[in-house]
């Protein structure tokens, strides 16, 4: 399908990592920062310029566009997603692309700032892109690969299959959302408009993974209430919130059950925040597993060293309220199971070996599912994602867009 064709991801991703659309953790708006419709504004024209008619991004900076079905018979919507955002981690301001190519192994210095350097040593994934075309940052801001790979991957296929109308697919549904960064991305994401019955992030990394598990999560507030009395008349009568708190962070667990101590399925209780007086302190924490039914005995043993602090200051009381996050997308893909397996299938026919691999995190597509869209997530040959050493394949990224359109295929037949 692919022989006379050349893709033209690297040169649309040149373009986009230019455009600075970093999001804001502290902004209350939406989309956190306006300069992500910088992106999404362009995304559109593309689109349109393609012969995509409806493309447009909506108030809230969310980009919507359909490819028509090429078929006659009825099969299902399937959406692509990828976020226009990047993390707030390091500057996303005046990216200057970098295209190293057939790289021959070892390290690359990036030539704005000599001691950012990409070692081998620190990714092995680069000893299996030898010969490949890599694209680099110029060592004082990230790249954006994470995620405009996966929009440049999106946009090549939207290409592809408007310039090929013998491909048969059903309807495709695109969707660019902002704000993924800061855990926003689908705030906004109108699921009834959007019509997908199954959907695809492009957000992961080395070439054929397929992602189809991420964490559980809930939050856990506690709310530690002191006594206070004037420091001077205290005696015997004060009881500090803050040494409580301190208290109770000291006696979390040192070897096992922290981000710092844990790998591969285990699961964490993660303090995240603590702030207050000596009359009120409030601690926050995060609560992560792949087994949903783990999350609670994990809370209950927070809960009960709560209670076992607090009780041996008389006079102090706590308050402590856990909240839902997001759920492990499996619990979904599980019930839908031609998801995932088409996917596989899809980057099978791309020539690549498939490496199945779960998330320690969440992803857009773990809420999507769970909001009716059951979404796994697909590679794009991103990596060191949030710093300056990110990189991409180019080859990575054209891969990227021969699984999307095999996906699309494979969902007509
Ligand atoms: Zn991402």
């Amino acid at each position: 399908m692919f022989e006379h064709y050349s893709f033209t991801a690297a040169g649309r991703f040149m373009r986009y990592v230019q455009i600075d659309t970093q999001s804001d953790p502290q902004s209350a708006t939406q989309p956190s920062t306006e300069k992500q419709k910088d992106l999404s504004r362009i995304l559109v024209e593309e689109l349109q310029a393609m012969g995509i008619a409806d493309a447009h991004m909506d108030e809230w900076g969310y980009v919507y566009a359909t490819l028509p079905s090429t078929v006659e018979k009825e099969v299902p919507v399937i959406c692509f997603c990828s976020h226009v955002d990047t993390a707030p981690d390091a500057s996303g301001t005046g990216v200057k692309p970098i295209l190293h190519r057939n790289y021959t192994g070892g390290d690359i210095v990036l030539p704005d700032d000599p001691s950012v350097v990409i070692r081998s040593s620190d990714f092995p994934y680069l000893e299996q892109l030898k010969g490949h075309d890599l694209i680099t940052a110029s060592g004082t801001t990230l790249l954006g690969a994470d995620d405009k790979a996966g929009v440049a991957g999106i946009m090549d296929a939207a290409h592809f299959l408007m310039t090929h109308p013998e491909v048969k697919h059903g309807k495709i549904r695109i969707l660019f959302t902002p704000d993924e960064e800061v855990g926003r991305g689908t705030a906004r994401v109108d699921m009834q408009k959007l019509g997908a019955q199954f959907g695809y992030t492009l957000d992961g990394g080395e070439a054929g993974s397929l992602e189809d598990e991420t964490f559980s999560a809930d939050a856990v507030t506690i709310v530690i209430n002191g006594v206070i009395t004037h420091p001077g008349y205290a005696k015997h009568k004060l009881v500090n919130a803050l040494k409580i708190g301190g208290e109770l962070l000291a006696r979390l667990p040192k070897s096992e059950l922290s981000p710092e101590t844990t790998e591969g399925r285990q699961g964490f209780i993660h303090p995240v925040r603590f702030e207050g007086i000596a009359e009120r302190c409030v601690l926050e924490f995060i609560i992560r597993d792949f087994d949903t039914a783990l999350l609670r005995p994990k809370e209950e043993f927070l809960r009960a060293l709560t209670e076992l602090v607090v009780e041996s200051h008389p006079g102090a009381s706590y308050e402590f309220t856990i909240t839902e996050q997001y759920r492990n997308m499996k619990e979904v893909l599980d019930q839908h199971p031609q998801v995932v397996a088409h996917a596989r299938e899809a980057i099978r026919r791309a020539g690549l070996s498939l490496r199945m691999e779960s998330i320690r995190g969440g992803t857009d597509g773990s809420r999507l599912s769970f909001m009716g869209m059951p979404c796994p997530n697909l590679f794009t040959g991103m990596q060191g994602i949030h710093s300056m050493k990110e990189f991409v394949s180019v080859q990575d990224m054209n891969k990227a867009v021969e699984t999307i359109v095999h996906l699309c295929c494979i969902w007509a037949e």
